[in-house]
């Protein structure tokens, strides 16, 4: 009989740094805005926090162009100025903590290879934006992406799944991906026509040899978790199918009803099920093996609820 081990979940400053300031959505304070929800739930020893660590520049190289680490790394130490077009500003330490996000990833996959977790979660994460050889929208470095390919080079895995239910499409993945048949890729956001990044219509499915590999699904503004749960039907399917090793899911909670930016009306009770289910995937095909990245989310209530629904989900799932 398989005996549940405790849900990692990360925690500690060097996380919590990862932010544009306080008139930014994407301020310093979401990392404890979530821990105290999480913390009031009480889940007692069905949980065990882990401290964050740094990923390297070899690490970070996993992912991203030698140019474009070195252009974060130059504009870190001015401390001023964007990494962007407007979205994503400088601050002193942007590299190193960029890096940290990157590394926290990172620990939760070894953790998880070496068995000593089936699930954990990482709060501030899922910097989804992030091009091999850019920043975009808040995203210095993709951790997600950079997992994917830490996963391949260090654990040798091949057949890693990568979903996304943030209400922005999750571009970075997605175009690093995009030629790569082995990756497997779903995303569920709100339509492109009318929120950033514009991309992840549903006629993208991979280009060249990995045509018809990656599922997008793009939903209207308003839609709910009745809509939701109509298209992670689709998921469910598609990752039956793909038989995933490990699944990375980018639970961003800025696709719940009020969120600052965008127009997706989910409760949290759509992230639960989603999180429940993969669990449920992960293990038929993955050994069970699944981590969340917490992602968008600018409404502090909905990214503690919806992150802690994640959570209460990983601990209970079977
Ligand atoms: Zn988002």
């Amino acid at each position: 009989m398989l005996i549940r081990k405790p849900v990692f979940v990360y925690k500690g400053d060097a996380l919590a740094r990862y932010g544009f300031g306080k008139q930014h959505p994407f301020g310093i304070d979401r990392h404890d805005a979530f821990h105290q929800e999480l913390s009031s739930a009480a889940m007692g020893d069905r949980i065990e926090y882990r401290e964050p660590r740094r990923a390297t520049i070899d690490e970070l190289a996993l992912f991203h162009t030698p140019a474009y680490i070195d252009r974060v790394s130059r504009l870190s130490e001015a401390g001023c100025g964007y990494l962007d077009g407007g979205d994503t500003p400088v601050f002193p330490g942007v590299f190193e903590t960029a890096s940290d996000v990157a590394g926290t990833m990172l620990a939760a996959v070894d953790a998880v290879m070496a068995g000593e977790t089936q699930r954990a979660f990482v709060p501030i994460a899922g910097l989804h934006h992030a091009a091999r050889d850019a920043a975009a929208g808040f995203c210095v470095f993709n951790d997600c992406g950079i997992a994917l390919e830490y996963l391949r080079g260090k654990h040798g895995l091949t057949r890693a799944a990568y979903v996304d239910i943030d209400a922005h499409h999750g571009n970075g993945v997605f175009y690093g991906f995009e030629d790569d048949p082995d990756l497997i890729f779903a995303d569920i956001h709100e339509d492109g026509r009318y929120l950033y990044p514009g991309t992840g219509a549903a006629e993208e499915t991979g280009k060249g040899r990995a045509r018809h590999t990656k599922l997008n699904i793009p939903l209207q503004p308003g839609s709910d978790d009745r809509d939701f749960a109509h298209a992670f039907e689709k998921v469910e399917a598609y990752l039956d199918r793909a038989a995933p090793e490990l699944i990375i899911f980018q639970c961003g909670a800025d696709s719940l009803e009020g969120d600052p930016i965008t127009h997706l009306c989910y409760s949290e009770e759509a992230h639960a099920m989603a999180a429940m289910r993969l669990c449920e995937i992960a293990a038929q095909h993955g050994g069970g093996r699944i981590i969340g990245a917490g992602g968008g989310g600018y409404n502090r209530r909905n990214l503690a609820r919806a992150w802690t629904r994640v959570v209460q989900s990983f601990a209970e799932a079977v």
